[in-house]
């Protein structure tokens, strides 16, 4: 098989049969699909030729505030928050019912906003978008809180109610995953709510709210707008009617939404942000599966996903076996167009991205890093980037140390166990961690002392629609996922009342 095939001479294939008509281009507020305020519209483009798919409407500050109105509408009036669960629950339902008969479309409109595997869309983000919405729809009749054991003579019990109308901010990496991660449980839980999809990924978002009012979810309880973070995204995080604002994205960007937060109404805030994840591979691994999770680990999705494997630290005894199969399956890794079945890895999401990526990779090589294969684009158009693996390099190196978002992987070695835990956490992150080894003792071991969020044995990616998620440090805080993201979106409100004739009062 040629290295990296399928692009490799830089002609790609055309698969132009499977781009969809793009049906939903306008902000959708108020249970209707409306052009922007100032008529302004951004381009969407095909990250596997650089090609503009289509325009898409660009709201800003007075399109939120629009949103924000209906959606403040939908919370203090509407039926949604007020409906018994189990019907919120039915609802929601039928939106996955929905999602489901719309599958290929809506996976495909992934693939050419954001260069995500065709397959890989019809496989997982989309039906899982569903069962994600199932999970919450279940829940959505079994919100309740708690009786107190007052230590006086008080009868005391929680209520758990919605905290009211969220802004939900997402990239664009994991354009329908993200949408429902955020928007399901909010769902659930009663809330109203505004999404801001990101500006490179927007097409699904606007279909999955046809399909929302489609299911029967009332007007004004989901507003999608598209638009640019500064403008759009800004006007989210500092709007003094939005009562929490749940952002994934950059780190970067999560300190600016969460001052944005704090200097004007003191909003509720989770932030999801960046990872630069550690891979520990034990000297009694099983060579085949740690050479295989590890660069599954870095090169799904090509890289761009929070979660990534990028640190992979082997032990001494395997390292030089681990390196050379490692390598070797690298080289046969096939990157082309998302839409070929037999590609594992389509374009970065855009000419930024690609650039970044790009850049990082010429700084390891002046940085003295071993460039064990990858390094270079491949093919003339679109933005493909070859697997890359570096070595020789350290906690101290700029690619070691900073999330590049992209099949960039550095790979080192380590003695003892103490070393590949010191070397683990030595950095700002704290997203996720993988730990490969046959001696549970140790990978318990190991497991509790990383400073992480998710850890995955003998596995990576196992993601659950029951199992929460979410950063230490640097990667933010509060988790998305299971039922501790359901209960973000709920208020804790306790009430107290004297037992009758009490001495006390
Ligand atoms: P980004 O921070 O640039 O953008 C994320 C979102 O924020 C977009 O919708 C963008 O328009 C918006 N935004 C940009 N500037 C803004 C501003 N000033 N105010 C408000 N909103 C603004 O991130 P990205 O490049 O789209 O995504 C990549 C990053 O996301 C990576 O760092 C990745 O690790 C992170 N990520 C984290 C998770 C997680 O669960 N922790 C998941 C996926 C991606």
């Amino acid at each position: 098989m040629a290295e990296n095939q399928s692009n490799g001479n830089g002609s790609l294939k055309s698969y132009d049969a499977h781009v969809p008509e793009i049906k939903f281009t306008k902000l959708f507020i108020n249970g209707e699909f409306v052009d922007s305020v100032k008529g302004r519209t951004l381009e969407t483009i095909d990250p596997r030729n650089g090609q503009v798919t289509a325009r898409v409407a660009e709201g800003d500050e007075e399109d939120v505030d629009l949103a924000v109105k209906a959606a403040r509408q939908a919370f203090d009036h509407g039926p949604w928050p007020r409906l018994p669960g189990y019907q919120r629950g039915r609802i929601m339902s039928k939106f996955a019912d929905l999602i489901e008969e719309n599958i290929d479309e809506l996976a495909a409109l992934d693939t050419i906003d954001a260069g995500k595997l065709f397959g890989m869309g019809k496989a997982m983000d989309i039906p899982l978008a569903a069962t994600c919405l199932r999970y919450y729809a279940g829940a959505a009749d079994k919100i309740h809180g708690e009786v107190l054991k007052m230590s006086r003579e008080l009868h005391g019990y929680t209520l758990r109610e919605p905290v009211g109308v969220v802004g939900h901010i997402i990239p664009w990496n994991f354009p329908t995953t993200m949408f429902f991660v955020k928007v399901a449980p909010a769902l659930a839980a009663g809330c109203t709510m505004i999404v801001k999809p990101a500006e490179q990924t927007p097409l699904s978002a606007l279909f999955y709210a046809h399909l929302a009012k489609k299911a029967g979810v009332p007007d004004g309880v989901i507003n999608v707008i598209t638009g640019f973070g500064p403008t759009a995204g800004a006007a989210i995080s500092s709007h003094m009617d939005i009562d929490m604002v749940s952002f994934t994205g950059s780190t970067e960007v999560g300190r600016m939404v969460m001052q944005a937060a704090a200097t004007s109404n003191l909003k509720q805030v989770s932030l999801e942000l960046g990872g630069k994840s550690p891979l520990i591979v034990f000297d009694d691994a099983d060579l085949d599966t740690a050479t295989d999770l590890a660069l599954t680990g870095i090169l799904f999705n090509k890289g761009e996903i929070c979660v990534a494997g990028s640190r992979v630290y082997v032990q001494e005894g395997i390292y030089e076996e681990f390196e050379k199969k490692l390598v070797a399956k690298a080289k046969t890794w096939s990157v082309g167009d998302p839409f070929d079945p037999n590609v594992r890895q389509g374009p970065q999401v855009n000419k930024k991205q690609f650039e970044k990526i790009l850049s990082y990779i010429e700084h390891g090589k002046r940085e003295g890093a071993t460039l064990l294969t990858g390094g270079e684009r491949m093919g003339t158009e679109g933005y493909y980037i070859q697997p890359t693996i570096f070595t020789n390099v350290t906690e101290d190196n700029m690619i070691v140390k900073d999330e590049i978002f992209g099949p960039v992987m550095s790979l080192m070695k380590f003695k003892t166990v103490e070393e590949a835990i010191k070397r683990a956490n030595d950095t700002r992150y704290g997203l996720a961690a993988g730990i490969l080894t046959k001696n549970m003792d140790l990978a318990n071991t190991v497991s509790r002392s990383i400073r992480a969020g998710i850890i995955w044995i003998n596995c990576y990616f196992a993601f659950d629609n029951d199992c929460p998620y979410g950063g230490y440090k640097m990667s933010g805080f509060g988790r998305d996922l299971g039922l501790d993201a359901l209960h973000k979106y709920l208020h804790v409100k306790s009430i107290v009342t004297p037992i009758y004739n009490s001495p006390w009062l």
